[in-house]
Parts: structure tokens; sequence; C-alpha cells
């Protein structure tokens, strides 16, 4: 049944079984989990989902993962980086194979979500790990041929830590409206056009859109890279209520 008035009460979140279909490397340290689920509730871009890990004796671990698929896409996907000395995300990125199950509940939140169905320029800004929701935002709106101006200003470690790097290409490649800088805070590669260092306010300032122009604004990563960037767009004179955050780890990079 789909629920449609938001006010009425939501059953609770239920705990169901994935199996996993297949596991595609995204970087070294990144892989991407298909997933197939009994009974999943149709999703918006920028969703998260709770997965749990039991252990034979017993011992149970839960974490929060945000989908990085679309929900016009064929299966639900979640893309994970490992966390040196992680409980969960080793798991995932050096053990699970296609067929292993596990369990999982969502989707969860409705306020870091976009859709095609929002009015004026989107801009996205994201580090690390925090591409998944803002990639699950880009091929929604893809899958919709939507037009409306999108940037993307994403800071990774090295190059080679850019991930989802040729699907980012391939929607540029579109010429729909959709601008991606790149900037890398560990390596200047020889030949690299992109940014260099971390984001600061002049590279805000240069790819973001004005204040006039009211750019709906998500923002995810680090809790510092979080914070710094919010902080700065709101010194700008960013809308606060324009601006959604999600944080993904206690940490700075
Ligand atoms: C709403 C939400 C969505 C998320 N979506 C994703 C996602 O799509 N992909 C993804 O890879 N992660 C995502 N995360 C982070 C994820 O939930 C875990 O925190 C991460 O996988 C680490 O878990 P772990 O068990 O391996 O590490 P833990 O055992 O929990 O932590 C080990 C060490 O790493 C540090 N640490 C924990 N998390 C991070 C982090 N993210 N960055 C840096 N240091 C960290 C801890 O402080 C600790 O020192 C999301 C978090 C939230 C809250």
């Amino acid at each position: 049944m789909m629920v449609t008035d938001t006010a009425a009460p939501r059953p609770a979140l239920r705990w169901q079984t994935a199996e996993v279909l297949d596991v595609i490397g995204e970087t070294a340290r990144v892989k991407t989990l298909l997933l197939k689920l009994p009974d999943f509730t149709k999703y918006l871009p920028g969703q998260h989902v709770d997965v749990r890990l039991t252990a034979d004796d017993g011992y149970q671990a839960q974490r929060s993962y945000s989908i990085a698929s679309a929900p016009e896409d064929k299966h639900v996907a979640l893309t994970v980086e490992r966390i040196e000395d992680g409980e969960v995300s080793p798991y995932f990125t050096d053990e699970v194979r296609a067929g292993d199950k596990f369990e999982m509940r969502g989707p969860i939140g409705r306020y870091f979500v976009w859709t095609v169905k929002l009015e004026g320029p989107l801009f996205l800004i994201g580090g690390g790990s925090g591409i998944v929701p803002l990639m699950a935002m880009l091929r929604h709106r893809a899958a919709h041929a939507s037009n409306t101006p999108a940037r993307l200003l994403y800071s990774s470690r090295t190059q080679s830590d850019i991930i989802y790097r040729d699907e980012l290409d391939r929607l540029v490649s579109r010429n729909d409206g959709l601008a991606v800088t790149h900037t890398l805070t560990r390596e200047k590669p020889a030949g690299w056009i992109g940014h260099s260092g971390r984001i600061d306010v002049a590279m805000l300032a240069e790819t973001g859109f004005t204040v006039d122009q009211r750019p709906k604004i998500f923002i995810c990563g680090p809790t510092g890279f979080v914070e710094a960037a919010a902080n700065a767009l709101l010194a700008f004179g960013h809308d606060r209520a324009l601006i959604k955050t999600e944080r993904f780890g206690p940490t700075g990079r």
C-alpha cells in the first residue's frame, strides 16, 4: 500500500534479508553491492538504509548506508568505503560475495532528499564516499532527462580515489546542464585539469550558483568537511533553509 499522507503514522521499519547479486569494484577502497530484496518500498534519491550484521555468537553491528541507485534503477545499490580498522565496512569491501545475505531496513530519511519535481538549480558538494547519495540524485535526474541546472563539486584524496568517475564523465557529456568539478586533496598528478586542495570559499564561489539563483544545496561527507562547506555558503548569504547536510563519520579527513 502506498502511504501518501505524510502526517499519517508510518509502520515501524521492518528488517528484511538482502541478497547480494553482484559486487562491483569502484576504487581500491570502495565497492558497490547490487542487492535483491523481497519487499523494498519505493525510495527517494538521498535516502539511506540501516544494515545489520550478526556474528555466529549472536553479536550484532548496525550501520547506515546511503542508497546509491536511483529509484528508476533495476536494483538497489549501496556503495561502501573501507574504513581502516572499521568493524562493518571491511566486511562489505573485502569479504562479501554474490549470494551472501544480510539484514537491511529502509528506506530512511525524508530530509536529505531531492527529486526532479523540485524546481531551481541544484548544487551538490561531496567529499569521498559522501558522493553516494548525491549520485543517486544525479542518476534520478538523468533517468528523467531533467535539464535542471546542476553542479557537483567533488573532493577526493587522489585521482584513483574518485568514485563513479567514468559515470560522472558520461553524465556531463549528455550536455543537459550538469557541470562537475573535481578537487584532489593529496596529489596533483601531471596533466590534472581539476582543482587542488580542500574545498574553500574561493572554490565554492567559482563552482556554485549565486545567492540570487537560490540553489538547493546538498552537502555530504565527513563531519568537518560538511561543516566547513556549509559555513562558507552561509557566509556568502545562501538561505539556511536551502542547505541540507548529511554527515558520514565522526572524524575529519
Ligand atoms: C546517514 C548515513 C549514511 C551513510 N552512508 C554511507 C555510504 O553510502 N557509504 C559509506 O561508505 N559510508 C556511509 N556511512 C558511514 C557508515 O555508516 C559507517 O560509519 C562506515 O562504514 C564505518 O563503519 P565501520 O563499522 O567500518 O567503522 P567503525 O568500526 O564504526 O569505526 C572505525 C573507526 O573509523 C572511524 N570512522 C567511522 N566512520 C567513518 C567515516 N565515514 N569516515 C572516517 N572515519 C570513520 C571511527 O571514528 C573509528 O575510529 C553513512 C553514515 C550515515 C550516518
